[in-house]
């Protein structure tokens, strides 16, 4: 993936937590993260640790990690 700021390759990795990766538009409390909260978007991608972990793209030129998650089932 080309990194929609500089435009250079972006390296392909992970970004891994335990009760799943979720944007959220507010803060929640680490121990209710497994609460789906209004507006909580579930960034699972495809990855075999679906709950676990996403694909993230990192750019190391522009210090930006980004998460397609087009991909997801939910
Ligand atoms: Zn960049």
């Amino acid at each position: 993936m080309k990194c929609p700021y500089c435009g250079k390759e972006m390296v392909q990795g992970y970004i891994q937590c335990r009760d799943g990766v979720r944007w959220t538009p507010k803060l929640q409390l680490v121990s209710a993260l497994s609460f789906l909260g209004r507006g909580s978007v579930s960034l699972e991608n495809g990855t075999e640790l679906e709950n676990q972990a996403v694909y993230a793209y990192n750019c190391e030129n522009c210090k930006k990690v980004l998460i397609d998650y087009s991909e997801s089932q939910s």
